[in-house]
């Protein structure tokens, strides 16, 4: 397994870690096969989506911010309900097929770490699938 190291900058952002799972897969070994990404924390997420323009990762984090906004009508005592159910929407995990050592992925996507209570120090779990 490979750990990355992730210290995310602000309460919310998406960080593209496409090229630091690149190298993680080289790192493994996996020639042919499929990687699994496990994110081990209740308020950030993985997913995969457009990073060839920027503005897309703006648009997810307004969109969750108005499908969930903050507010004081949780039960959650911590105050970050919000933060758990944008990275529950998102999912703790992506599988992401490799061929000749390289990450198979479509010609408009990337990797996103998705931070919804930051700034923290956060990590991402690597493994052959
Ligand atoms: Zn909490």
């Amino acid at each position: 397994m490979v750990k990355l190291t992730i210290k995310t900058q602000a309460k919310q952002e998406l960080i593209d870690i496409t090229d630091r799972v690149q190298r993680a897969v080289r790192e493994l070994g996996i020639g042919e096969g499929a990687c699994v990404l496990f994110v081990p924390h209740t308020t950030a997420a993985i997913t995969i989506n457009e990073h060839a323009d920027p503005s897309v990762k703006e648009d997810i984090l307004t969109a969750l911010g108005k499908l969930v906004p903050a507010g004081p009508y949780y039960h959650h005592a911590e105050g970050n309900a919000h933060a758990h159910i944008r990275a529950s929407l998102l999912g703790h995990s992506v599988t992401v097929p490799i061929a000749e050592g390289k990450l198979l992925l479509g010609t408009w996507q990337g990797i996103f770490f998705c931070e919804f209570d930051g700034p923290r120090q956060r990590e991402v779990w690597i493994t052959r699938a």
